[in-house]
């Protein structure tokens, strides 16, 4: 993994990317549906992104299930064989030649116009598409009965529940699509019951009362089902929050580990496995690497004559020159410790390294930091020490910053406030 060279840490405030839910109305959401009855409607972002997120997977169980209920539909002439055999050519062609055709087409335009539908944001056509063709089932089943005179046709009415079955456990209609549809297929049937003058009065109770009981208990079940549905989702969108937020946390982490807080610049850690690295790749191509190391002029009488803070800010002014005379891909400018930097030069040569030395030192004299207990100027000034060489196979990175070192003290040596260089 290649080490950064700038500093760029991210903001202390996460973004939202777009498209995703605010996580104040998340966690609102989760507390509300914790605490009360659920209404089993989120606020309207929430939910259009529910609706949203589950629509794909919801069209593809709908489109296999409804395949399977559709043989499982036809499947009942077995029963109008043996419930209602006066009708039963109606029932053929009622089962065949009406609703069978017509739920096949449907299905497959369902399934070519899909991408068209959920991209339009219909996220609720499987509900309307489960309405329509459970109604349509109901009512097939009722006209059936309805024309049979035959004795056990009245018993053939408890048929209607495993249509409500199918809208409310099968396809798990949404909870107040369930309650209508629930409804539209409880009128069939008690008009049905009505409208049939030789139904056996006895009968009328237990079938209405077995219906309604089918009704109630599968949409209890439809609501407790959802309601798990909906709170699985508010629990996986707060992981994906809960994840994020680690994610910025470890690298805002990973990042301040590796920066000095007072300048802003890298610190010596960061500087160290960067300068391995660089090392790595110039002794592979025999490339030139330079070390530039700066010592602050007198900083201990700078300290003592203007005060602490000042000495810090002074630190921070000669970080940024350094930074800023220092801008080619690649060159690294770290704190080295207390009132010294460094910086690696990739690529540089003896001449280039001393050369961006000397525009530091001239950067940090054109700072004109007042420092009257200075022997060497009025102003701030800094000791440079540079070292360059081509990487080989036997010399090693120590060696280059022992160099820089040896030169920095040769630059203080001779009087402070100049560049000294010493080549490997
Ligand atoms: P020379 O010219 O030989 O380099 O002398 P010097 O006084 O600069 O060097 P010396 O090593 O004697 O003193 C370095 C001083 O730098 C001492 C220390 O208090 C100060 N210093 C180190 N880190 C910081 C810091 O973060 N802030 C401030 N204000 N001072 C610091
Ligand atoms: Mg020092
Ligand atoms: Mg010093």
């Amino acid at each position: 993994m290649a080490l950064p060279t700038r500093i760029t840490l991210p903001p202390r405030q996460a973004i939202e990317p777009t498209g995703e839910v605010d996580r104040n109305e998340v966690a609102t959401a989760t507390v509300a549906f914790d605490r009360t009855l659920s209404w089993m409607r989120f606020p309207t972002a929430l939910e259009q992104q529910f609706l949203s997120d589950s629509a794909q997977r919801r069209l593809i169980y709908f489109m296999l299930s409804a395949l399977l209920s559709l043989f499982i539909f036809n499947g009942f002439l077995l029963v109008d064989y043996l419930m209602v055999p006066d009708v039963f050519e109606l029932a053929i062609k009622v089962r065949l030649a009406w609703f069978t055709p017509f739920a096949v087409i449907s299905l497959m335009l369902t399934w070519w116009c899909r991408q068209y539908l959920l991209q339009k944001g219909w996220h609720l056509v499987v509900e309307y598409l489960v309405l329509l063709s459970g109604v349509l089932a109901a009512a097939c089943l009722a006209y059936i009965l309805s024309s049979s005179h035959a004795p056990n046709s009245q018993y053939y009415h408890v048929g209607l529940m495993v249509v409500i079955v199918y809208g409310n456990l099968v396809q798990r209609l949404r909870f107040w699509y369930a309650v209508a549809f629930s409804l539209i297929v409880y009128c069939i049937h008690i008009t049905g019951v009505l409208m049939v003058q030789s139904f056996n009065p006895r009968l009328i109770p237990p079938m209405v009362a077995l219906i309604g009981a089918t009704l109630i208990f599968t949409l209890m079940a439809n609501y407790a089902l959802e309601r798990d549905e909906r709170r699985q989702y508010l629990l996986s969108l707060r992981r994906k929050h809960l994840l994020k937020d680690l994610g910025d946390v470890q690298r805002r982490l990973q990042q301040l580990a590796r920066v000095d807080s007072l300048t802003g610049l890298f610190n010596r850690r960061h500087f160290q496995e960067y300068l391995q690295q660089t090392w790595q790749r110039a002794q592979h191509d025999h490339a030139h690497v330079a070390i530039v190391m700066l010592d602050v002029d007198h900083f201990k009488q700078f300290n003592d004559r203007y005060g602490h803070p000042a000495g810090d800010q002074c630190l921070v002014q000669v970080a940024q020159a350094m930074q800023d005379s220092l801008r080619r891909p690649g060159d690294l400018v770290a704190r080295y410790g207390g009132e010294e930097f460094i910086a690696v030069l990739p690529g540089a040569d003896a001449d280039t390294a001393r050369k961006a030395a000397e525009r530091i030192r001239e950067a940090v004299t054109q700072l004109g930091l007042a420092h009257e207990a200075s022997s060497t100027a009025a102003t701030v000034t800094v000791s440079v020490g540079v070292s360059s060489c081509r990487a080989r196979e036997h010399t090693r990175e120590q060696d280059l910053i022992a160099a820089a070192d040896s030169a920095l003290y040769k630059a203080k040596r001779q009087g402070r406030n100049q560049v000294a260089s010493l080549s490997l």
